[in-house]
């Protein structure tokens, strides 16, 4: 029998009721023995995230202002899912410590990590299982960076002598005892070391949504889930903008080989997303994983005749961006023609300064600057090996009246990534999405 770690997300934790749902999942499967618990987010809309409160609590605390309007909204938060919850815990003496510690000028990690834990100290006592406090488990070194080693030791074997524990997610501590968390969002990370110490044979990160979507919802209309996705379609997918984990809680799971499964807490009959190190590489399906894509981006394109016969040309374009601190994504050519495609931040403040050392050093007959690109990456292991799914991809983008600047086909023949104007953008995604998906 394998084990499953279970990560909730606020959203999932947010009341009495929704911590009830998470843990009528936890109890509905005897693998599921570790519990990384979030805190609690929003009930809706307008609604504030505990984790913000303590921020505001801590900022008020550093001005020598009262803490005490929005520490009662913490409390009472807190209070109310014990009440709903209908448990014995006497919660008040823990708030009374953070209340006085937060008072007392604790740092802002200690702060903000009070929402994890008060939230694991309420699962612990609903589900019945042991509490491990992460300061125990999960280190950082003495310049702050996660020390993956040191905790994976830690953690393994904290985690063999308990049969069912929650693990409060986003802290640990440093080598002088302080807790640190991880950046926002860190729940996911803490999920996934847990996952790695455990050797889970699954970290499942149950949130708000059924898994990944194919494509941006705001773009495209009810867009299908991904079932399954490799942890190399989703960096495509994540770097063209597709909001997925946080990105560092890919990396332990991913080094122990373990798959994660995005589920949702209101809807558990839902299979969710799949990601997995390798799907059957063999299966080249010619069906797409997603479409995703990212606009602002900047096209300086640049001629010169002869210049695949010019030494050192290419040496000197990049030295020129490499003098002005600007990194480039893609540098697609011909046989006498070179552009470069540059994020507008990065080129922010430097493009006359770019065009002067292009003139400078490479002589060119020409540079011409296309503002308001956009990039649209169509990505999916089926792709490989599989015929026609260029004409497929390009002939939607022609039917649809879109014209393409530049293309450019991963090695891997893992995506595929079209340069648009931005005004073309929507109408590009939704044309790709309709040609693979429908
Ligand atoms: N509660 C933390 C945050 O809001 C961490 C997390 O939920 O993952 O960023």
């Amino acid at each position: 029998m394998g084990v499953k770690v279970c990560k909730f997300g606020g959203s999932s934790l947010a009341s009495g009721e929704q911590i009830r749902k998470a843990a009528q999942i936890v109890q509905s499967d005897p693998d599921r023995r570790f519990v990384v618990p979030s805190a609690p987010g929003k009930r809706h809309g307008d609604d504030q995230k505990i984790t913000d409160l303590l921020y505001l609590c801590h900022a008020a605390a550093a001005q020598k202002v009262s803490i005490g309007e929005t520490f009662e909204l913490i409390s009472g938060r807190y209070l109310q899912i014990v009440a709903e919850l209908e448990l014995g815990l006497d919660l008040q003496p823990h708030l009374d410590t953070v209340r006085k510690d937060i008072e007392a000028g604790a740092s802002a990690d200690y702060t903000a990590s009070r929402g994890e834990y008060l939230n694991g100290l309420i699962i612990a006592d609903l589900l019945g299982c042991t509490f491990v406090d992460p300061v125990e488990v999960i280190f950082f070194d003495e310049k702050g960076r996660f020390d993956a080693e040191k905790t994976q030791h830690a953690m393994s074997s904290r985690l063999a002598e308990a049969d069912r524990a929650v693990v409060p997610g986003f802290f640990g501590s440093t080598p002088d005892g302080q807790v640190k968390t991880f950046s926002r969002g860190g729940s996911d990370i803490t999920g996934a070391i847990v996952a790695r110490g455990a050797a889970a044979e699954v970290y499942e990160n149950w949130t708000d949504v059924s898994g990944l979507l194919m494509a941006d919802p705001r773009v495209v209309d009810k867009p299908h889930t991904i079932d399954v996705v490799t942890y190399r379609e989703l960096r495509e997918l994540a770097y063209m903008g597709a909001s997925v984990l946080h990105d560092e809680a890919i990396f332990p799971v991913r080094l122990a080989g373990i798959p994660v499964n995005i589920r949702n807490t209101n809807r558990p009959e839902d299979a969710g997303t799949m990601i997995v190190a390798e799907a059957d590489p063999h299966v080249h399906t010619g069906t797409i994983t997603g479409v995703a894509g990212r606009k602002d981006f900047t096209v300086i394109a640049i001629e010169k005749a002869l210049m695949n016969a010019e030494v050192g040309f290419g040496r000197k374009v990049l030295g020129v961006l490499e003098a002005n601190g600007v990194s480039f994504e893609h540098m697609p050519s011909g046989i006498d023609t070179l552009s470069l495609v540059i994020e507008d931040g990065v080129l922010e403040g430097k493009l006359d300064d770019v065009l002067d050392g292009l003139r400078t050093e490479c002589k060119p007959d020409k540079i011409e600057v296309y503002p308001e690109m956009a990039l649209v990456a169509t990505v999916g292991r089926g792709m490989a090996h599989h015929p026609g799914m260029a004409a497929k991809l390009f002939g939607s983008l022609a039917d649809a009246g879109v014209n393409i600047r530049m293309i450019d086909q991963g090695s891997s023949e893992l995506n595929i990534i079209v340069g648009i104007e931005v005004g073309d953008f929507e109408t590009a995604v939704r044309a790709i999405y309709q040609a693979f998906v429908g």
